[in-house]
């Protein structure tokens, strides 16, 4: 069949469901890559189902689980898919977006000269006055008590110990923090590829 006739016969599918945008956030596809571990963390590698059942009419993708809910299509009833693993392996890019999240996550979420986990923001490690740059490696997490205290100086002229230099993680780094900080909502049939690791430990 043509891949013209394939995506087709996949936008047949209709869910029974009355509104399909509530649907459409309600049922997003886990994407794994070829060996089965997430293509990224931090944003999840989310699909809405549409994209996914084009995929596996398409053959690019396996079905790894599925939600209860059905779809409909004139000539075929199925699933819709939760987890998809890709058939062919795509290299993960080595280097995380600077991104506020993701500076958080290689920070753990605490601040860096206390080690609070309260009221966290970001500082110029090196003020911005004073040349520093908006970098992985001069941008760290900081509570707001330790951000007001050390004011637009240096750590060393404020007297205040970074617990780490700040670098610029590996999307390999970054992941192993993220397993301890799980997003807020995770599909059942997710998290067995998200913590396979943790869950051996326990
Ligand atoms: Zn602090």
């Amino acid at each position: 069949m043509f891949k013209a006739d394939l995506i087709e016969r996949a936008a047949q599918f209709r869910s029974a469901d009355e509104d399909p945008t509530r649907n459409l956030s309600a049922c997003p596809t886990l994407v794994l890559n070829a060996d089965y571990t997430p293509l990224s963390y931090y944003p999840l590698s989310i699909w809405p189902w549409q994209t996914a059942i084009k995929a596996i009419f398409l053959e690019r993708v396996d079905v790894v689980a599925s939600y209860e809910r059905q779809v409909h299509s004139p000539s075929l009833d199925m699933k819709l898919p939760s987890v998809i693993a890709l058939r062919q392996f795509v290299k993960p890019s080595e280097f995380p977006a600077f991104t506020r999240f993701n500076l958080f996550l290689r920070d753990r979420f605490t601040c860096q000269y206390c080690g609070s986990p309260s009221h966290l923001t970001f500082d110029h490690v090196v003020p911005r006055r004073l040349g520093g740059k908006t970098t992985w490696e001069n941008i760290i997490t900081a509570c707001a008590p330790c951000n007001m205290k050390k004011g637009g100086r240096t750590p060393k002229q404020a007297g205040m110990k970074l617990m780490l230099e700040p670098i610029r993680p590996t999307s390999w780094q970054l992941q192993q923090h993220g397993r301890a900080f799980p997003p807020n909502y995770l599909h059942e049939t997710w998290r067995d590829w998200l913590y396979w690791d943790i869950e051996l430990e326990e």
